[in-house]
């Protein structure tokens, strides 16, 4: 039996996924993103769990890593979250662990895209996947393969231009970004701006995605509204998207998907009242959840050392 590993580095933790040579999860397990010798805390990780679980180093295939980040060519030419501005990852795991084993590098959102794919390869050929969170991230694949861009930056779906209500300035400096109102920041400031104005039994001490979204699921007026007003927004980006690269689905993930048919509905509503008559777009949830990044860096490395 041969394995191997499937990484998520991102801003607040990075998960570690150990898969069989099938990339099969088989334990995972996640640890804070300390932002000194981050990679030498992981490889450390990695080598106690290798001797507590007694595989030798010769017994796995390799290692692949998602990075929240602009990655090009197996360098993390900038990454905000972590500090870094070209670094090597390749080489710096390999310096840890060895340079005898097989390694892939990749932005975050295009391992969670190559994952939410695999499971939709056999009816799909053109896929757009938007993760929403802490913002809006995501990747596509256009004939069967996954796009990169020029910069590695293809995919930055959270930058378009949505909103011209609230004009809330973004952290990229342009106004009405998409992520400025689905994130898990905007989704609060929506529902602050509507606390005065509607109903509510929210209680806005503890005020979460997920307390917005249940609440809505139980008709609260305002938190209704926001969920409304972000799935607008979002589908405004799709239809956007859709007329720019014509896909035949879409699958939203992140933290906030997981409000799950609550928020698909709203979405499906809004696309289908804004787009073209007659479009046939699927949009899906992920299948993969918080796990997409993990599964997808470990289908890469398959992908390149084709299982030998
Ligand atoms: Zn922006």
């Amino acid at each position: 039996m041969r394995y191997l590993f499937g990484i998520d580095i991102g801003g607040t933790s990075v998960k570690i996924g150990f898969f069989s040579e099938n990339t099969e999860l088989l334990e995972e397990w996640s640890m804070p993103t300390v932002l000194s010798h981050l990679i030498a805390e992981i490889c450390g990780n990695i080598r106690t769990f290798l001797k507590e679980r007694k595989v030798e180093f010769c017994d796995i295939l390799g290692i692949g890593i998602g990075v929240c980040g602009i990655v090009k060519d197996g360098i993390v030419l900038r990454s905000v979250n972590l500090g870094w501005e070209n670094v090597d990852v390749i080489s710096e795991f390999q310096s840890e662990l060895g340079s005898a084993i097989d390694m892939v590098l990749l932005n975050d959102a295009n391992a969670a895209t190559i994952a939410e794919f695999s499971v939709l390869r056999n009816q799909y050929s053109n896929m757009v996947f938007l993760t929403l969170g802490t913002g809006v991230g995501g990747g596509m694949v256009l004939n069967g393969q996954l796009l990169e861009g020029a910069n590695g930056k293809c995919g930055e779906f959270g930058h378009l231009k949505v909103d011209d209500k609230y004009r809330e300035v973004c952290s990229c400096g342009k106004i009405g970004c998409l992520e400025t109102i689905v994130s898990i920041r905007g989704l609060k400031r929506l529902a602050l701006h509507y606390q005065k104005i509607l109903p509510t039994k929210l209680s806005f001490d503890r005020l979460t995605p997920k307390s917005i979204f249940d609440a809505a699921r139980k008709k609260d007026v305002l938190a209704a509204r926001v969920v409304t007003e972000a799935a607008d927004a979002l589908a405004t980006a799709m239809v956007m998207i859709s007329d720019i690269v014509d896909p035949e689905v879409f699958v939203l993930g992140g933290g906030i998907s997981q409000a799950g048919s609550v928020l698909l509905k709203a979405v499906k509503d809004a696309y289908f009242r804004k787009t073209s008559k007659n479009s046939n777009t699927e949009i899906l949830l992920s299948v993969f959840k918080n796990k997409a990044g993990i599964y997808g860096a470990a289908q890469q490395l398959q992908k390149k050392t084709g299982g030998k």
